[in-house]
């Protein structure tokens, strides 16, 4: 069976709970990229659904924004507060819980686990020139990574990288490095909005990426409702 690879949940509860529906009694683990929180309405559920059912996670920029152990200047209004809600509602065993995340990257199994890229859990991995400064860097067939909120992810040779084009199931050929990005389930951004996640199959070390719809209407209201700021609720809609 293969492991459920999830990140960049980002609190939508909906977009969570469509996800493990459209998975249901397919896979075995469950791995987790990082920003659980920030951005939704339900950064307490999703966090206690994490400390329940996830094997392994990486903690996320939001996580640790989240948790107080980074400052939110460098946010921009509506991130700042975003964050700032998130930390007065969230339990001081939620908060503990992303506190003490590891940082990426993370061995697990044969391959790795990162939020950005396996040179720095902050790091943008979306472009291939971005992609092929990693090489250095790459140490197992298989490392997954998220941050960007873009489902695919690059595959480096030493020759070149190319793009991976998240279309349903790919085979990790041997002597190849394989950076992959199951996609954001809570706030897709690229022109998608169904909710994006990954089966692997370590043992074959073969990938598929996956999309499923979910309610939106309802995720963005609560997001109203709770007074984030209502760009968070828009973007929700369009998958940017
Ligand atoms: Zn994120």
């Amino acid at each position: 069976m293969p492991r459920l690879i999830l990140s960049d949940i980002h609190a939508n509860l909906e977009a969570l709970e469509a996800v493990l529906a459209d998975a249901e009694g397919q896979y075995d683990r469950i791995i987790c990229l990082g920003d659980l929180v920030d951005y939704g309405a339900d950064p307490n559920a999703v966090v206690e659904w994490a400390r329940a059912h996830v094997a392994v996670a990486v903690r996320g920029n939001h996580d640790r924004a989240c948790a107080g152990i980074d400052s939110l200047e460098d946010y921009n209004a509506a991130a700042q507060r975003s964050a700032e809600w998130t930390r007065s509602v969230l339990s001081e065993e939620n908060a503990g819980f992303l506190r003490n995340l590891p940082r990426g990257p993370l061995r697990y199994e044969d391959y790795d686990l990162a939020h950005g890229s396996p040179a720095d859990e902050d790091e943008y991995l979306a472009t291939a020139f971005e992609a092929s400064n990693m090489l250095p860097f790459l140490q197992a067939r298989a490392t997954f990574f998220g941050h960007t909120h873009l489902q695919g992810g690059f595959l480096v040779t030493r020759g070149g990288v190319r793009a991976i084009a998240p279309k349903g199931t790919l085979e990790l050929e041997p002597r190849h490095f394989f950076l992959l990005n199951p996609g954001a389930v809570g706030q897709p951004r690229d022109g998608d909005p169904r909710a994006a996640y990954a089966f692997y199959w370590a043992e074959e070390h073969r990938i598929e990426y996956r999309r499923t719809a979910y309610d939106v209407e309802k995720a963005a209201a609560k997001i109203r409702a709770a007074g984030l700021p209502d760009s968070l609720a828009v973007r929700l809609f369009h998958g940017k």
